[in-house]
């Protein structure tokens, strides 16, 4: 392949697809394509896919009908687009996407990346080219690094992907049989692209993986722990945050939990998803913890940083949920005070164990707790947003405002703050006296060092809560 092509990546879903799409864009870059932010031009579309609820799936085939016009058009123009689906989507659905969307080229499952330029040469063979087979080698040894360029084209804060795939088969995810088996990044790899990323000027590194906190990569003296990397990469020059997404309550670890009293890189924020508030689902759900044993992790952390404040994932509706079922989930959002979460309704997925149940519930019970559960979600972030105002709180700015002169930025609790500040502040660690709070984000001034608080103040946060649009959904 030689000149320069354009590629349009579309990613749906988490933000472990958002990594997997810059890494194929690093990996087409050397084979001569450009990204481009429109379709339209494209000679290679890929749509990044998520297959976690089957809205998402649904997407997808919409997207593809829209996406058949350009494809005519750049044929009547003399174009050739090539269309490919990757992702989970991909993954569950193989061939049948062809046959759904005969305009669809090439098919590659979340583990095949890496075979995106030979794929791609096949595909414009004319050959319709279906990958989803588990490689037996590793994608992460053959998807090229992201050029200085690009790394700092996509900003200060960036995710690595250090875990991947899962072995806890929660009866309702589709994670396990989409992504596969759990596997670990070995730890020189993982500090070797930490490296590169905050020698680019990266900032804030989050850890990702559909289950992060099982993280056993191979390292110097055989496996680390989580806890073990993060000190690690701790030490990095530069590096000003760390956080890690999404992580299984059973695998919160005592050294992952004291790591958050030792490393004042690590954010003081967690998103730990609960799902159920009530024992009988969350046992009909596999997730292998009670209620009490969940609260007593969320106790531990505070302990060891009392400043922590916790978002979560929630699904209402699960086959046999009853309104005291339902009761209890509500009651937890209270209990642990969450800063935000996300809530979706159950939504079941071919192939796993919740899908086959027959006590199924209906979809206007669904909506109306959903809408019950968000409500009460709401009520819990607004307070926590409002108990930041008066405060002081370390902002990293990430890029300009909607305003000329404003900048936004993140505070540790991952809220957007608004500040007027300039340009040249960008990538900056800034104290900031937070002056109002709206539905989703933070305004503030850039506060006079006298002005700012100890950074562990027990007191820093009254209400443990954080933002619902901020939280990393794994
Ligand atoms: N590994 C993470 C954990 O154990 O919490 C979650 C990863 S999953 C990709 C992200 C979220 O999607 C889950 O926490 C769950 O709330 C939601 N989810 C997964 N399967 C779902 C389903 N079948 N219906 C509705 N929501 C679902
Ligand atoms: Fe794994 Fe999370 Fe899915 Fe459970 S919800 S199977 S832990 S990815």
């Amino acid at each position: 392949m030689s000149g320069t092509r354009k590629l349009h990546i579309k990613s749906y879903g988490c933000q472990m697809n958002v990594y997997d799409s810059q890494r194929m864009t690093d990996t087409m870059a050397r084979a001569g394509f450009v990204a481009t932010p429109t379709a339209e031009d494209a000679d290679l579309v890929v749509l990044n896919t998520c297959h976690i609820r089957e809205k998402a799936a649904e997407k997808v085939y919409s997207e593809l009908g829209r996406i058949r016009k350009l494809k005519d058009g750049a044929a009547r123009d003399g174009r050739r687009m090539i269309i490919a689906v990757a992702g989970c989507v991909a993954q569950a659905e193989g061939e049948e996407i062809i046959r759904r969307a005969p305009i669809v080229d090439l098919v590659l499952g979340p583990q095949n990346y890496h075979r995106l330029p030979d794929l791609l040469a096949r595909a414009e063979h004319g050959i319709k080219v279906v990958d989803t087979e588990f490689p037996l080698e590793d994608k992460f040894d053959h998807l090229a690094p992201a050029s200085r360029a690009a790394t700092r084209a996509r900003g200060v804060s960036a995710f690595v992907t250090v875990q991947e795939g899962c072995d806890k088969f929660c009866t309702f995810c589709v994670v396990p049989y989409t992504r596969g088996a759990e596997v670990s990044r070995p730890v020189g790899k993982i500090i070797e692209e930490v490296e590169r990323l905050a020698d680019a000027g990266v900032r804030e590194i989050t850890l990702i993986g559909q289950n992060v906190n099982a993280y056993h990569g191979e390292g110097p003296g055989g496996a680390w722990s989580l806890a073990r990397l993060l000190h690690r990469l701790a030490q990095i020059p530069g590096l000003a945050r760390l956080r890690y997404a999404t992580s299984h309550p059973r695998d919160m670890a005592a050294d992952l939990i004291a790591a958050h009293r030792d490393l004042a890189a690590l954010m003081p924020q967690l998103h730990l998803p609960v799902q159920s508030g009530s024992d009988r689902i969350l046992a009909v759900m596999n997730r292998r913890h009670t209620r009490s044993d969940y609260l007593d992790v969320i106790a531990r952390l505070k302990d060891a940083r009392p400043d922590m404040a916790f978002t979560s994932d929630f699904i209402v509706g699960s086959p046999g949920e009853t309104e005291d079922d339902f009761a209890a989930t509500l009651a937890i959002v209270g209990e642990v005070g969450y800063a935000g979460a996300f809530s979706f309704k159950y939504s079941p997925r071919p192939g796993t164990p919740a899908a086959e149940r027959p006590d199924q519930i209906d979809d206007a019970v669904k909506i109306e707790r959903l809408a019950r559960v968000q409500a009460e979600i709401d009520r819990h972030q607004a307070a926590f947003n409002q108990a930041c105002v008066g405060r002081t709180r370390d902002v990293l700015f990430e890029k300009p405002g909607r305003l000329p002169g404003q900048l936004v930025g993140r505070s540790p609790y991952l809220q957007p703050v608004h500040v007027m500040a300039p340009t040249s502040m960008i990538g900056d660690l800034r104290a900031v006296a937070i002056t109002r709070a709206g539905a989703n984000s933070l305004f503030g001034e850039l506060a006079k060092p006298a002005e700012r608080g100890p950074a562990h103040s027990p007191s820093a946060v009254t209400v443990a809560e954080t933002v619902l649009e901020t939280s990393v959904e794994i």
